[in-house]
């Protein structure tokens, strides 16, 4: 039987392209977003992939979103992956606490909305695969970025400890920390940053959407089950 994949942000960008290398690798996907239905309904005629439309920092939202999801694809969900994500960059002397709060919920929130619906049924089945999207400003932290750092670090200390819990029930938690990636969100950077980051880039380049698909799909992948509690930097060699 096909395992089945949940992608949060999975209509778009890293998201988009992860849906679609589990998809080719023969997983019954499934995509969550929100906002942007043009683009999630282009997704899905274009791979076939369904979409599903909720808020994944809104715990009631996620409840009812899966079910949709396991209804809809026919069973539960083998791999899960936390992708969903924003930045509102910004000092912290000028941060104010609703970008604080919408980075810390819709990038951690999320994370442990997701995780503490689909583990129980991961556990009774004693098969699971949660991929965690961090980033490299989780690692090193960057500046305008304490919000979305904060989330980003807290990923992965979540990640540790569910891969500790979940360790003798089948199920590997892990996290990648993409460094600078093309997509819609680093479309915002301006251009003189962007090259200015590009040299701090030992690779020379921002990393393509595909080279995370792959990370990802390495990790759901069966064979990979004595990993756990790892964190795969995927970032041209930015930070080691
Ligand atoms: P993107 O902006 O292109 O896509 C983000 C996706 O998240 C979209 O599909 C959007 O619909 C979804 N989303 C946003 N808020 C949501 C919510 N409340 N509920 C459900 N879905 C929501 O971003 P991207 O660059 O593809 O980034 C994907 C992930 O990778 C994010 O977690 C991001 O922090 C991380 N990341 C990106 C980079 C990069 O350089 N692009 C680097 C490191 C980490």
């Amino acid at each position: 039987m096909k395992r089945t994949a949940l992608v949060t942000g999975g209509t778009r960008g890293i998201g988009g392209g992860v849906s679609m290398a589990l998809n080719d690798a023969g997983y019954l996907v499934a995509a969550n977003y929100q906002n942007g239905v043009e683009t999630a309904e282009k997704f899905q005629n274009e791979t076939g992939i369904p979409t599903f439309s909720w808020d994944v920092s809104d715990y009631q939202s996620c409840e009812k979103g899966i079910l949709n999801v396991c209804e809809t694809l026919g069973g539960t969900i083998d791999i899960l992956v936390n992708n969903a994500g924003i930045t509102r960059d910004c000092m912290l002397h000028r941060m104010n606490p609703e970008d604080w709060a919408k980075v810390i919920s819709i990038n951690l929130n999320s994370v442990f909305n997701m995780c503490r619906l689909i583990i129980p049924s991961m556990r009774d089945r004693q098969f699971g695969r949660i991929i965690n999207i961090s980033s490299v400003n989780g690692l090193k932290g960057q500046v305008g970025q304490s919000n979305y750092s904060a989330a980003k670090a807290g990923i992965l200390g979540f990640t540790k400890a569910l891969a500790l819990e979940s360790a003798s029930k089948g199920i590997t938690v892990n996290a990648v920390a993409p460094g600078y990636v093309s997509t819609d969100m680093t479309e915002a950077i301006p251009h003189n940053i962007k090259e200015s980051i590009k040299t701090q880039i030992p690779v020379g380049r921002f990393g393509k959407i595909e080279e995370i698909a792959n990370t990802v799909l390495f990790l759901a992948d069966e064979k990979s089950s004595f990993i756990t509690g790892a964190v795969l930097s995927v970032n041209g060699g930015q930070y080691l």
